[in-house]
């Protein structure tokens, strides 16, 4: 298995580097508002159970309580009413294969510095693969829009009289990236995989919709995409194999070149 000894020893000289594409996890990560008739989903809360203590003398450790989708996570297929009944579609029951892929990073930074609602669209994927190559099947597909440049909640969320303001992608852009790319799923910078105003559009939220539907997953709050080539790195997105779980906070590593 000479490719796996190069691996190692391509990390090992510095020719190759891990990227971690994650934010911090803690009480300070901000989380999603939904408008108020809707479930709230909470951040992140942290309670010793013992710290060198009389409750555990020669250890530490903690419990922590927050919603699936909360920092850097992963969202299911079953997150979502049009892939509920698709098979292998929760955490624990999606193979691990498709947990990795070659990543193709998509760099919106200066349309997104022009308008923060900005969408993708599909001419701009077309344009991307001009410059790049085809997306290749099983890809993640990462939307580098410099949003993670926004390290404090208020304006990471961004949130308006009306509504929340962040970019995304058109409808049919996700339609293209999940039936004819047919991707992995998509990454992005933002809190989810919609624009902020997605939940205005028709139909609400269609990134989720079409690529849930489409059994394709999702990783919203990504950190570091500045950090990889358009393409060349492998993303490696594995979720916590939580039983029915419908995302779940997770480490994301790429593999780049130096
Ligand atoms: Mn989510």
């Amino acid at each position: 298995m000479s490719v796996l000894t190069d691996l190692v020893a391509e990390l090992n000289s510095g020719k190759l580097r891990i990227v971690d594409l994650t934010q911090p996890l803690g009480p300070e990560t901000p989380v999603i508002g939904l408008p108020p008739q809707f479930g709230a989903s909470p951040g992140v809360t942290m309670e010793v159970i013992s710290k060198f203590d009389e409750k555990g003398p020669a250890w530490y450790w903690n419990t922590i309580q927050m919603g699936e989708h909360t920092g850097t996570h992963f969202d299911a297929p079953v997150h979502w009413i049009t892939g509920k009944d698709l098979p292998e579609n929760r955490c624990d029951t999606i193979p691990a294969r498709r947990f990795v892929g070659p990543a193709c990073v998509i760099d919106v930074t200066a349309d997104v510095a022009k308008n923060q609602d900005f969408l993708l669209m599909p001419e701009h994927v077309v344009a991307w693969e001009k410059k790049n190559g085809g997306i290749p099947a099983g890809a993640w597909v990462l939307l580098r829009t410099g949003w993670s440049a926004r390290t404090d909640g208020k304006s990471f969320l961004n949130v308006g009289p009306d509504g929340p303001h962040s970019p995304g992608f058109h409808k049919t852009a996700s339609e293209l990236l999940a039936k004819e790319r047919d991707v992995l799923g998509v990454g992005v910078e933002t809190v989810g995989t919609d624009a902020g105003q997605a939940g205005t559009f028709d139909p609400p939220f269609p990134n989720h919709t079409t690529m849930h539907g489409a059994g394709k997953f999702g990783l919203a709050s990504l950190r570091n995409l500045d950090q990889l080539p358009a393409t060349g790195a492998v993303v490696i997105a594995a979720p916590l194999k939580i039983v029915n779980g419908s995302g779940s906070p997770l480490r994301v590593l790429a593999i780049a070149p130096a």
